[in-house]
């Protein structure tokens, strides 16, 4: 077999038996990305030196019989939101493009101290705004089931990259949906862990009270093994739990018998794309097969989730952006440049407010921009109360709403996203149409709670559907204990795109 059909958990453990060498896994996978990224676009940096020399060492670690991390030998590709020591890390802005971080995301300082092989960072929506992928300043990532369409967003290029098999797990990091809905639309799975289950130190903050980081990988099982290594308290971040990270790989194995799932009715409203609602019954009938009851149960406020969302989180984000100005890091705006002819005769209180918008209005994408509007305008005096205190009222409600569903049942289950992926260019021109892509997946970040989105089945035109399990805080066990079971049972997971070999 190829090492890029075994699965994360198999690669390991074939390292560890020496059945496989680090190199050589690593460089079966910087093959297929050397082969498929220039129609796919997954990555922003491939590290291929780097990569190779992390690999070389494991292997020389092995050989002198030293002991090996919990991911030894395993390749991993990087959201490029996640701050990387000495490799480029630019958010897929302009605003950061050629920055260096002088230290690692706690993330990657541990994927490193489990040696694992960090093999690129993978392209994304502009600081981690949209749906589609297409808001990076470095072009869209394609979708391997379907290169015209798009992969998901906000991180794509994770997804993708993992689909076509170029990494066998990516990191990807998920504020409204980034995880989960890119997972479904890529037929692969994808965990966003509690709020603070992950470190967020490192990640370049889009809107702190909601993002989070977690594992995306072909199988529960895989992302189960990563979780283990990324999960845990970080004195450094205040905001982590500091709730003991349990041995997820090995919670897998208790059947569902007596498991209550809930199922919302108001998921199934008009705009829910037919073939996504037959995968979605069909999960819910596996899931019933494999001993577990459903339940119908309500979210009342979770129709507010989009609009709450959408003050919330660009509130947060045009705080966290502030501090690109153009006078610490990243880009700034070259005083000599020919932008001076294109100045429409702007005047501006000083030189340094000058280089500050110039910088900023430079640097930003139109996405980013728009955030930053919405944000300052409903944190201003007279708009505070109306909008944002307002969100944040609403959001007490969704996330009791929650609390009061898993009184009643274990988790939830549904849709992911309500249609498969959408083509290249199709929702570009609507900033509303994309932010409603969002449905299904912003209320679990309000709530603060965790889910996981896996592939249930295929349209007729084969692509991927996604079903999405959400749980309590800490809950994590569970989720990947009932997908791993799906994936026991299905063989979903297990389809690879034809399109590309
Ligand atoms: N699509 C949502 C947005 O545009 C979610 C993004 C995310 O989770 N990072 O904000």
């Amino acid at each position: 077999m190829q090492p890029a059909e075994l699965s994360a958990v198999d690669l390991v453990a074939a390292i560890r038996q020496g059945d496989l060498t680090a190199v050589q896994c690593t460089e079966a996978f910087l093959e297929r990305v050397a082969r498929l990224d220039g129609s796919i676009n997954a990555f922003l940096k491939v590290d291929r030196e780097g990569a190779l020399a992390t690999a070389a060492a494991i292997d020389a670690r092995r050989k002198a019989g030293k002991p090996l991390g919990a991911l030894a030998g395993l390749p991993v590709a990087v959201k490029d939101a996640l701050c990387t020591r000495d490799l480029p890390t630019t958010c897929a802005s302009k605003m950061l493009a050629g920055f260096r971080p002088p230290y690692d995301a706690d993330t990657v300082a541990r994927l490193r101290a489990a040696d694992a092989v960090i093999v690129g960072k993978t392209n994304m929506d502009e600081f981690a705004m949209g749906g589609s992928n297409e808001n990076s300043a470095f072009g869209p990532v394609k979708n391997p089931w379907d290169l015209a369409r798009a992969p998901g967003g906000s991180s794509g290029g994770s997804a993708a990259c993992v689909a076509a098999d170029m990494a066998p797990v990516a990191i990807g990091s998920d504020t409204g949906g980034s995880i989960r809905q890119p997972a479904g639309l890529c037929g692969i799975t994808g965990l966003k862990p509690t709020y603070g289950r992950v470190s967020r130190r490192g990640l370049v903050a889009f809107a702190s009270s909601l993002d989070q980081i977690g594992p995306m990988a072909r199988s529960a099982a895989d992302c189960a093994l990563v979780l283990e290594t990324i999960a845990g308290h970080d004195p450094l971040d205040s905001t982590s739990l500091a709730a003991d990270v349990p041995r997820y790989t090995e919670l897998l194995e208790q059947p569902l018998t007596g498991l209550r799932i809930g199922r919302v009715a108001d998921h199934y409203a008009a705009g829910l794309d037919p073939e996504v609602k037959r995968g979605v019954d069909e999960a819910f009938a596996v899931f019933e097969a494999a001993g577990a009851t459903i339940h119908e149960v309500e979210l009342p406020h979770a129709k507010y989730g989009v609009p709450t969302y959408y003050l919330i989180a660009p509130c947060e984000a045009s705080s966290n952006l502030a501090r690109f100005d153009g006078a610490h890091y990243g880009h700034r705006s070259n005083p000599e440049g020919s932008h001076r002819a294109g100045s429409g005769g702007q005047a501006f209180e000083s030189p340094l407010v000058e280089m500050y918008c110039r910088s900023r209005g430079e640097g930003f994408g139109p996405e980013v921009k728009r955030r930053i509007m919405l944000g300052t305008y409903a944190l201003s005096a007279g708009y505070y109360d109306a909008y944002y205190a307002k969100a944040l009222k609403v959001r007490r409600l969704i996330r009791q709403d929650y609390l009061d569903a898993f009184e009643r049942v274990d988790l939830i289950g549904g849709p992911v996203s309500a249609t498969p992926a959408f083509k290249l260019g199709e929702k570009t021109g609507d900033p509303l149409a994309m932010y409603l892509v969002d449905l299904y997946t912003v209320a679990t970040n309000l709530a603060g709670v965790g889910g996981i989105s896996f592939p249930c089945g295929f349209t007729r035109g084969g692509l991927p559907v996604g079903f999405q399990l959400q749980g309590p805080a800490l809950a994590e066990p569970l989720l990947l204990r009932a997908a791993d079971r799906f994936q026991r049972l299905t063989d979903w997971h297990l389809r690879r795109p034809k399109q590309i070999a």
